[in-house]
């Protein structure tokens, strides 16, 4: 299986990343990549960049290095409704949306039933498109429940790479929640979340290891090819779709 984007990578709007924009779309033009999205940390957590950040993102190329850029957020689950940290006018706006759970908005543990409620209510969110490292052992969900709803409302579940690094305690859910994927046809990405140009190359090979071993399909794979891509952002109602696919460069 080969990959053609990763849809999940940050840039030094964040001082805990480490690379500039143009050195990120450079490192992905390297790799080959047809697309990388730009999914710098919402405004809830600390050392995220402003709002206007996420304003302003009309002053940058849509095309960089020969990269298809899609400039979205990793917005960040605020609450077990499934509260996000934008206003649902910003989200539809980014071209990619990543909704992920970090400690410091949602401090201490959540039961299962507190997790899963969350997720069902993010997958009603029509301007999420991607689930982020939703692996993670304290977050424990339904994984069988969710990812149908996950899959009857189109949200990408993300196998992520730097979870592998940093969220070790997950990995063997990641392994679960594929299951789950195959099992109810959710389609999935395989996202570094890279944090730095090193990271955008090292972090992908081990999570093409893990599909492999499960013999994963690659039509489930939303970033494996630049249709499975266009087709999932057409789904999603993303006008990105038009210049990745191409159509209009
Ligand atoms: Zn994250
Ligand atoms: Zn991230």
């Amino acid at each position: 299986m080969q990959i053609i984007a990763d849809l999940h990578t940050h840039t030094l709007s964040a001082t805990h990343a480490f690379n500039t924009l143009d050195e990120m779309a450079a490192k992905a033009a390297a790799l080959g990549y047809a697309a990388l999205a730009i999914t710098d940390h919402g405004p809830a957590m600390p050392d995220a960049p402003h709002m206007w950040h996420f304003a302003n993102q009309t002053a940058l190329p849509l095309v960089l290095h020969g990269v298809a850029m899609m400039y979205g957020a990793e917005a960040n689950v605020m609450d077990t409704n499934g509260g996000l940290d934008f206003a649902q006018s910003r989200l539809r706006a980014l071209d990619w949306v990543v909704a992920s759970i970090h400690s410091p908005c949602i401090p201490g543990l959540l039961t299962a039933k507190e997790a899963t409620r969350l997720w069902l209510a993010v997958a009603e969110n029509p301007y999420v498109d991607c689930i982020g490292h939703s692996e993670q052992q304290n977050y424990r969900y339904d994984y069988d429940l969710v990812t149908k709803a996950f899959a009857k409302n189109h949200k990408v579940v993300e196998l992520n790479g730097n979870s592998v690094n940093v969220r070790r305690d997950g990995i063997p859910n990641m392994k679960l929640l594929l299951a789950a994927c195959l099992k109810n046809g959710c389609h999935i990405a395989l996202d570094t979340d890279a944090h730095s140009t090193t990271q955008l190359q090292g972090n992908m090979p081990p999570l093409l290891a893990m599909l492999e071993e499960m013999q994963f399909p690659q039509e489930l794979v939303v970033n494996a090819t630049r249709q499975n891509l266009v087709n999932e952002l057409k789904l999603h109602g993303r006008i990105c779709a038009e210049y990745i696919g191409g159509e209009i460069l």
